[in-house]
């Protein structure tokens, strides 16, 4: 059984690990024999070469064993861009895309800062970064794997106007002020089921877990934006879909105004900005 065709009804073997057991086999195959998916279907009778069809195992056999297939392909597309990921970083979710729609909303005329806290493989700096060429995005994240992925990915998409450097949350920006603050920052409570299920449990626990039910990191970020953002300037932050009334009073309790969260694909409130 060597044909694409015959590869392709091996999707089977990836169920019980997979919720997209055929389309991860599609990309594993794609990516085994260098074409898209297109090709799959046009050539189903092709034979595999054994050396491919060797590499072609050794994929299915790390999906099988529950490892993403964006850290197996070493790639994820998100807001269109495909962004290179590693285990030193989240996988951007296509949920996270309910945050750079929110910025992009903002009325805001002519050119600004705007800082991107955790930025991982830079997905949120990138995105808002490509749509508004005169914004001048920061990314900012503590892990150097992590910054020099997000400048790869930068570098590779031919995106200038971000710059991306390595720090603790604000320390690299002592002094500075931007018109917009977001972050994706770890917001999962320690205790979560969740951590033990699915891809998850490859991501590195410093982007996914903090303290205090999952809130440490979304207060402390609320608490420090104040003194970096400009008269008028927003904070945006994502955080887990039953947490959009504590992380609304928090900010409230700040002193922001107009504070207002904003659904996910999912119908959740995910996104919380003031
Ligand atoms: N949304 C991710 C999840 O639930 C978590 C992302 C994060 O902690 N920032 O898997």
């Amino acid at each position: 059984m060597a044909t694409v065709a015959e590869q392709l009804r091996r999707a089977d073997s990836l169920t019980p690990v997979s919720e997209s057991a055929r389309l991860d086999t599609e990309l594993l195959l794609c990516h085994t024999l260098q074409c898209n998916r297109t090709y799959l279907y046009t050539w189903p009778e092709k034979d595999l070469t054994p050396a491919q069809i060797a590499q072609f195992d050794a994929l299915l056999q790390r999906r099988q064993s529950g490892e993403p297939i964006a850290y197996i392909l070493g790639q994820q597309e998100f807001w269109s861009l495909p962004l290179a990921v590693s285990p030193a970083t989240l996988i951007p979710r296509a949920d996270t895309e309910t945050l750079v729609e929110w910025v992009l909303s903002l009325p805001l005329n002519g050119s600004h800062q705007l800082l991107d806290l955790g930025t991982g493989t830079g997905a949120i700096a990138l995105a808002l970064a490509q749509e508004r060429p005169q914004w001048q995005l920061t990314g900012v994240d503590i892990s150097d794997r992590a910054v020099a992925l997000a400048r790869a990915n930068a570098t590779s998409l031919k995106i200038s106007n971000c710059e991306f450097i390595e720090g603790n949350w604000f320390n690299p920006v002592q002094g500075r002020k931007f018109t917009v603050i977001v972050s994706n920052p770890p917001y999962i409570d320690p205790k979560d089921p969740h951590l033990h299920q699915g891809d998850v449990r490859f991501e590195p626990h410093s982007a996914l877990i903090a303290d205090d039910q999952g809130l440490a990191d979304l207060r402390f970020i609320a608490e420090r934006a104040r003194t970096h953002l400009l008269p008028s300037g927003w904070l945006c932050m994502e955080h887990g879909y039953d947490q959009a009334q504590i992380v609304q009073q928090i900010l409230t309790d700040l002193g922001y105004c107009a504070v207002g969260s904003e659904r996910d694909l999912g119908g959740q409130l995910r996104v919380t900005f003031g």
